[in-house]
């Protein structure tokens, strides 16, 4: 049994039905990819597990149930906040907010109301020492985040992320804004992440598939088809 269980579940945007009765275990402690064509339903997937899509009209889901760590997250009584700090999510389009590098990473702990000095800063060496992003932050804490490069403002957004400890990350298509060398930095990463978090990832790219995911998941059309060891589904015929 997985920290993520996904039992016969269908998801619908209005009529329109995205996901057919996907079954599946997400262990931790691993990276799992979703692969698959556009529109095959991975992003609507991945959303499911923070509730994020609970935010467009007419989205829901139909039949089954989403179990992360014992509970069905779509029951009536879930805190979705709550669920949302336990299962943080990382964007293609990195997304830092127009302050310090030192407000964007401590975000999520100002939002829990946070206010001790000492447990912010410790929090924000932590989670960009995470990110890999400390060395080249730690004497500019204080500047506004729009002056780094691409691929430093997406480790920002890793640190927002795994600031506020969540169990669960989720990361849909996260390198697909940066270029060759930030995307193999962010592939480092998330390697190594998987040690403190488990890692489920959204992309359109085989090869990141293969170099980063332990697990890979192919969907079809709205259905997962098969989801195994990254390499057992690569070295099928
Ligand atoms: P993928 O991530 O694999 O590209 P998506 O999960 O984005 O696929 O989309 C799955 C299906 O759901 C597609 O047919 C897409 O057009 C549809 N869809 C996604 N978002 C919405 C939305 N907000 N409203 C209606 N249909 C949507
Ligand atoms: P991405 O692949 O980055 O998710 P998309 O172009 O698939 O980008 O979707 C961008 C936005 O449009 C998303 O919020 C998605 O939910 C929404 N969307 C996708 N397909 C549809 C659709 N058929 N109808 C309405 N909204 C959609």
């Amino acid at each position: 049994e997985g920290i993520i269980s996904v039992r016969g579940m269908d998801f619908m945007y209005g009529a329109k039905q995205a996901l057919f009765g996907v079954n599946m275990e997400i262990p931790a402690n691993q990276v799992t990819a979703f692969i698959g064509p556009s529109g095959c339903g991975k992003s609507t997937l991945l959303r499911c597990f923070n509730r994020i899509n609970d935010r467009i009209p007419g989205a829901h889901i139909g039949k089954g149930k989403v179990i992360i760590k014992g509970k069905n997250i779509y029951d009536a009584d879930v805190d979705t906040t709550q669920l949302r700090r336990q299962v943080g999510m990382v964007f293609q389009k990195y997304n830092p907010f127009p302050k310090s590098i030192y407000e964007n990473v401590v975000y999520g702990l100002r939002i829990a109301g946070e206010k001790r000095k000492k447990v912010l800063d410790e929090a924000c060496e932590r989670a960009l020492r995470e990110a890999a992003l400390w060395d080249e932050t730690k004497d500019r804490l204080k500047t506004n985040a729009f002056g780094m490069s691409g691929g430093q403002m997406q480790r920002l957004c890793i640190a927002r992320a795994v600031a506020v400890k969540p169990d669960i990350l989720l990361m849909d298509e996260p390198c697909s804004a940066l270029d060759p060398i930030a995307t193999l930095k962010v592939e480092e990463l998330i390697v190594a992440l998987r040690k403190e978090y488990t890692v489920v990832i959204v992309t359109h790219n085989m090869q990141q598939a293969r170099r980063v995911a332990d697990l890979t998941a192919f969907m079809y059309l709205g259905q997962l088809i098969e989801f195994a060891d990254t390499t057992t589904i690569f070295s099928n015929p």
